[in-house]
């Protein structure tokens, strides 16, 4: 690990001040510092953001929930009220990492946690993300973890979380405050970039802007879902995930939110599959239309095509199940 300072903040305010200096924030370190180790990531100051509070889940006056951003994971899974009208959020954070983790990893920092790419992680090895301009190791090497959608010939590397992908389904909002103290809302939906010519980048964040929290809609019913295909039942990042918000009314489909985790290059949501679905009666041929336009511009590399067979039954078994139809989407 390289030397670095290290400065604790006490409020909103010094962590502000800090950003504008050039520190980065650390949360729960549980990402942060596993790359410091291996020197993929040097910064030279370090502000630490565990005491500026930002540690609460509120109410919004539009009936919706303000989880802020050092809520821990473990916490904001238990919330009675996540529990009871956001249980996709809820499935979610608890399908990720181990329980010690979850009891350190915070709102903001599993937001922005990096790709587990593992030429990413190997510093021996071409990677445009961690060196840019240096070339792309997975791209014919090994790429099983790898995305099929939102790829660029830069780089074809997953966000690996799982918590953002709920947030995706729920269309939650990221509150960002700048430097200055300004504060503006961004959709999760737009908070992370597709790699394009720049993949160093993972999200939208400017140089020292600070997640203060992110905010949930009202309530917004229907039955919810999290799936994550994975190679061991527990302590595993994702093969392909699914949250689901799905509600039917008099036999029509009233609601849809899909989001994809570990398929995409960043969470993935299409607003397509929902418009095809929405007003529309359960049936085997609806599923599969759908199915097929959210992996239209699906490729695989290799290593992960199966990833393409294995999103498409996914999405069919949620959608039969969420409806009342069989696992193939047949009448039950
Ligand atoms: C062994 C292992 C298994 C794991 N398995 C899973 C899994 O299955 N699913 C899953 O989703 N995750 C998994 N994780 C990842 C884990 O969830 C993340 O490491 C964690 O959520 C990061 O949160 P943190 O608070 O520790 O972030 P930190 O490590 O403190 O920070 C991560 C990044 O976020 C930035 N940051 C933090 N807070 C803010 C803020 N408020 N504003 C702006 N920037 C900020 C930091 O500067 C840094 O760049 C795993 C991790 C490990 C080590
Ligand atoms: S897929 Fe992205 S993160 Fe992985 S080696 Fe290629 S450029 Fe790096």
């Amino acid at each position: 690990m390289r030397p670095f300072e290290y400065q604790r903040c006490d409020t909103v305010t010094d962590a502000r001040q800090a950003g504008a200096g050039g520190s980065r924030f650390i949360a729960g370190g549980t990402n942060l510092l596993d790359l410091m180790k291996l020197q993929i990531e040097t910064p030279q100051d370090l502000a630490d953001i565990n005491r500026i509070g930002l540690d609460t889940i509120d109410e919004t006056d539009e009936g919706g929930l303000r989880i802020g951003a050092l809520v821990r994971n473990s916490d904001c899974a238990a919330d009675a009220r996540i529990l009871r009208d956001y249980p996709v959020l809820a499935r979610a954070i608890l399908a990720g990492a181990s329980g010690q983790l979850r009891n350190r990893a915070s709102t903001g920092g599993n937001l922005c946690q990096r790709t587990r790419c593992s030429y990413f992680y190997d510093t021996a090895m071409p990677c445009n993300k961690r060196a840019p301009g240096s070339g792309c190791g997975a791209r014919g090497g090994q790429n099983r973890n790898m995305a099929v959608l939102g790829t660029s010939e830069h780089c074809i590397a997953t966000y690996p979380g799982d918590m953002a992908v709920a947030m995706y389904a729920l269309d939650a909002t990221v509150e960002i405050q700048a430097a200055d103290g300004g504060t503006r809302l961004l959709p999760v939906r737009q908070f992370h970039r597709l790699p394009g010519d720049t993949p160093e980048r993972d999200n939208e964040l400017d140089e020292g802007e600070l997640i203060t929290a992110v905010l949930l809609p009202k309530p917004v019913g229907g039955k919810h879902g999290y799936r994550k295909a994975r190679d061991r039942a527990s302590y595993a990042f994702a093969l392909v995930s699914l949250a689901s918000v799905i509600e039917v009314a008099d036999g029509k489909i009233a609601r849809a939110d899909l989001a994809f985790g570990s398929l995409g290059t960043r969470p993935w949501h299409d607003p397509r599959v929902e418009q095809l679905l929405v007003g529309e009666e359960p049936s085997k041929q609806l599923f599969e239309k759908a199915a097929d336009t959210l992996l239209a511009e699906a490729k695989g590399f290799g290593g992960n095509d199966f990833k393409i067979p294995l999103a498409r039954r996914m999405m069919i078994a949620t959608l039969a199940d969420a409806t009342g139809l069989n696992a193939a989407g047949e009448p039950a």
